[in-house]
């Protein structure tokens, strides 16, 4: 039987994981376009050892060196695209998406730490129906939600509307192909609300969403150039409402959205829901 030991990118005759990861040259190509400082002879070099200590404990702290975890992980995925699909992807692009991946991770991690911190809702958290919003106001009020996971085929996003003029409530829910994080699912979810309101001539809406980051976007566009395309078109939809908000509720406030969203993400096929949806399906 022939096993073929040798590199399938580059040709070199053998393929340890120190080539893979450092020497071959793709791999090489993405660590010197990569924040971390190379240097010849230093880093990358022909141990596996030198190099991970390298990484570890020998750059200098005014360097962004988070994201090499995932530089790591994306040359292995790239390798074995070419292995297995004899895909052969282009190792800037495949560095971008390892340090947006890190980005993410990063920004997942603040955002679980101040939830942590306002743990006073969450003893309420578990099964609560309905927060106890003032029952007087005007025009519409617009739950939103996005559900992602990276192993599905779709994103799921959902809405659910409630009337101040005793109209009973609408609700959608769609599944999208999967976007790139859980944030792009929530800003996703907003948009199509969005316009789902402004099919049913709701001009006053106020929108609710458990995503802080969402609303941090929304409040400050300019910060968040990777979103910029989403909020342009928000921008230009938010102009149709004569009166909008988007304010931050609590998860166990969303539970009507939140199921929507989960619910659809995980159907087999593409669906899209607009007030046609029999409850049993929301619980
Ligand atoms: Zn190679």
């Amino acid at each position: 039987m022939d096993c073929d030991s040798g590199c399938a990118r580059c040709g070199a005759s053998e393929e340890t994981i120190n080539h893979t990861l450092f020497q071959c040259h793709p791999a090489r190509q993405m660590w010197a376009l990569s924040q971390i400082p190379t240097a010849l002879g230093n880093f990358p070099t022909e141990s596996i050892f030198a190099n991970l200590d390298h990484l570890f404990w020998r750059i200098p702290s005014d360097y962004d060196l988070s994201a090499f975890p995932w530089i790591i992980w994306y040359i292995w995925k790239a390798r074995n695209d070419k292995i297995f699909e004899n895909l052969d992807k282009d190792p800037l692009e495949v560095l971008r998406l390892a340090e947006k991946e890190a980005q993410f991770w990063q920004a997942a991690q603040s955002e679980l730490q101040e939830e942590n911190h306002g743990s006073v809702v969450s003893t309420t958290r578990s099964r609560v129906r309905e927060v106890s919003f003032d029952s007087n106001y005007s025009g519409y009020r617009c739950f939103v939600d996005g559900s992602w996971k990276r192993s599905d085929k779709f994103s799921g996003t959902g809405w659910f509307c409630t009337s101040s003029n005793g109209e009973p409530p609408t609700m959608g829910a769609a599944n999208l192909r999967r976007s790139l994080s859980s944030l792009h699912t929530e800003v996703e979810a907003l948009l199509w609300a969005m316009k789902c309101m402004i099919g049913a001539d709701n001009q006053e809406v106020a929108f609710y969403t458990d995503c802080s980051d969402l609303v941090k976007m929304v409040s400050s566009p300019t910060e968040w150039p990777a979103f910029s395309v989403y909020l342009e078109e928000f921008q230009s939809d938010k102009d149709e409402f004569s009166s909008f908000s988007l304010s931050l509720i609590s998860r166990s406030a969303n539970v009507k959205a939140d199921n929507l969203a989960r619910k659809v993400r995980t159907e087999p096929s593409h669906i899209t829901y607009v007030n046609n949806i029999p409850q049993e399906w929301l619980f």
